[in-house]
């Protein structure tokens, strides 16, 4: 799909020299003449750049920018008539991304439409590159038991389970050694701390209530089971 450019210039010579250079050189383009019809078309384009005239009827540049800044990341290019201008666009700090003086060649306004879209696209990617990489932390899941490590909530067949922090505690370091025999003292001192005062029948009491909870029958555990000799490993 083509990108798409929403042109906002009110002097229509310009509007259609603009429109024409940019559809030639594959955008698809949507032109309007004033302040009011930008921020409609804006809102319902959801353009990936946009061309800015500041002076314009109804609603200014200034005013379109402002409003537009707070609803959408879209890039916007100002296009100014006087180099006075330009200080008002720095100054006011509207949220314009680039701004260019009339006259301008059209060689230069293609090159800083692709720079600012070749920058927001780099955002983009790098946004969604961070999304990705965070969700699969989120959540542990085993089944129709699921861990929300950023809720520090537990699901079972996706009803809330309500745990006692030190049961939360326990179940999540099972989880993250799933398949590994893990002694009683072992758990003890890494989930309680060395410092606890109590004994290994602690960690037991805790396997206990947590079977309770999340196995479908607690005198038959088939997720935290039982080594002989050793301790407890959890199998998902
Ligand atoms: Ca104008």
């Amino acid at each position: 799909m083509p990108e798409s450019i929403l042109v906002v210039e009110d002097e229509p010579a310009l509007r259609d020299t603009l429109s024409y250079n940019l559809k030639k050189d594959g955008f698809a383009v949507e032109a309007v003449g004033d302040g009011r019809s930008a921020l409609e078309s804006a809102r319902r384009l959801k353009p990936d750049l946009i061309v800015l005239d500041l002076m314009l009827p109804e609603i200014d540049g200034f005013e379109v920018c402002r409003i537009l800044r707070k609803e959408m990341i879209t890039p916007i290019l100002m296009l100014t008539a006087r180099d006075d201008e330009i200080d008002r666009v720095v100054g006011l700090e509207v949220g314009a991304d680039d701004y260019l003086t009339k006259p301008f060649s059209m060689r230069e306004l293609m090159a800083r439409v692709k720079a600012q879209l070749r920058r927001s696209r780099l955002l983009r990617e790098e946004l969604e590159k961070s999304n990705a990489e965070a969700t699969p932390q989120e959540k542990l899941t085993f089944g129709n038991l699921t861990i929300n490590l950023t809720r520090r909530e537990v699901t079972l067949n996706g009803s809330p389970l309500s745990l006692k922090p030190q049961e939360y505690e326990l179940l999540l370091f099972f989880a993250e050694h799933k398949g590994q025999m893990l002694s009683r003292e072992f758990i003890l001192e890494r989930v309680w701390g060395w410092d606890f005062i109590g004994d290994s029948r602690t960690v037991d009491v805790h396997v206990r209530w947590l079977r309770q909870k999340i196995e479908d029958e607690p005198g038959k555990p088939v997720r935290i089971v039982t080594v002989r000799g050793g301790g407890y490993r959890f199998e998902g």
